[in-house]
Parts: structure tokens; C-alpha cells; sequence
């Protein structure tokens, strides 16, 4: 099992190893990154484990008051 590295959805539709962006972390366990290229936030405690919506990123870290 080969371990896919950068955001999916880059990879997915432009072929792009695109690398979300450390966010921020409000515990050990919740973690939140961002693709600058397409816009898709990731959570989790693993690096591109698990895209959201931005409605969902607000909802769970309403702290890093997200605007996108
Ligand atoms: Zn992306």
C-alpha cells in the first residue's frame, strides 16, 4: 500500500502534488490544513487523511476564524 503524498484533489483532477499547509492545531488530534491551490481544507491527525467543507472547517475550528 503505497502512501499518496499532497492534496487528492490536486492529484485528482490536475495531476499536481499540491501540498495542504499546516494550519492550525487545537489538540493532538485536531488538526487543520489547507490547499492554497484548491481550496480544500483537511482535519485530522494526518496530513491530507480527510477533506471537509469550509462549513465544516469553520464548525470545527471556529477559532481560526476562517474566511475562505
Ligand atoms: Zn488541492
Amino acid at each position: 500500500m503505497s502512501e499518496d503524498l499532497g492534496c487528492q484533489v490536486c492529484l485528482t483532477h490536475s495531476g499536481k502534488p499540491y501540498q495542504p499547509r499546516f494550519v492550525l492545531a487545537t489538540s493532538p488530534s485536531d488538526l487543520l490544513y489547507r490547499c492554497d491551490f484548491c481550496r480544500t481544507w483537511w482535519i485530522g491527525t494526518q496530513r491530507y487523511q480527510n477533506p471537509v467543507s469550509s462549513d465544516a472547517a469553520r464548525a470545527a475550528f471556529p477559532e481560526a476564524r476562517l474566511d475562505g
